[in-house]
């Protein structure tokens, strides 16, 4: 079994990633190393390199992992960089992150989550990563500035910590528009002091991020 899993991950770097255009190298060597299936609840392992998202627990969702190595690859992460997500759910993007940066940090809103996807991680080795329980549209101001935020939740609109929280040139990726609706993911790039460039990537779906600075 642990076989089919392995040759269905290169099959989905190959026909999902590479075939849509993901090119960065770093990208596509954290997806053909991280194995899905441990991250998703027992019964859906099957389904781990469906191109889709799947259901977790706590009705949340891992993404689609075209949109995660989208996400990723805009956020244009070398070796040396420190790395806020917001949103750990199974913590499956915290590991790819975590096979490309140097140091994550992940929160997450919900604490059943938050402790599964820890103790996954921890089992996988995963020793530059760390996981807190809290609400995320408020950043993580300790470890702050960050070279990068991911956002893998939707929200109304960019909320102003996570880009002070930012370093200048720091790049952030959030999806924002409607609640359990269509969303445009973004990539905006902090300038100085708290000016941004703002660009617009794809349609997405991701479930909508609850908190003091998003919805409530
Ligand atoms: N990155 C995850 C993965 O690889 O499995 C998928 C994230 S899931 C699409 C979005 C997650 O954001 C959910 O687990 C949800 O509980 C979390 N979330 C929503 N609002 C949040 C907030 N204010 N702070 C932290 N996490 C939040």
């Amino acid at each position: 079994m642990e076989k089919d899993f392995e040759k269905l991950r290169q099959k989905m770097v190959k026909e999902q990633l590479i075939k849509r255009g993901i090119e960065d190298e770093a990208v596509l060597k954290a997806f053909r190393k991280v194995a899905r299936e441990k991250f998703m609840l027992e019964k859906n392992r099957e389904y781990a390199y469906q191109d889709g998202a799947q259901s977790i627990d706590a009705g949340q969702t891992i993404s689609q992992p075209y949109i995660v190595a989208l996400m990723l690859q805009s956020l244009g992460l070398n070796e040396g960089a420190r790395v806020l997500e917001v949103g750990t759910g199974s913590g499956y993007a915290a590991a790819l992150l975590a096979e490309i940066a140097k140091k994550v940090y992940t929160i997450e809103r919900i604490e059943e989550l938050a402790l599964k996807a820890s103790k996954v991680l921890e089992k996988l080795n995963y020793h530059n990563v760390e996981v807190k329980v809290g609400d995320g549209s408020l950043g993580w101001e300790e470890n702050a500035p960050y070279d990068a935020i991911l956002v893998s939740a939707a929200a109304p609109y960019v909320p102003e910590k996570l880009i002070e929280q930012l370093t200048v040139k720091g790049r952030l990726i959030i999806p924002i528009g409607k609640r359990n609706g269509i969303q445009q993911l973004k990539l905006i790039t902090k300038k100085y002091r708290n000016k941004i460039k703002e660009e617009n990537l794809e349609y997405v779906r991701f479930v909508p991020l609850l908190g003091e600075d998003s919805w409530r």
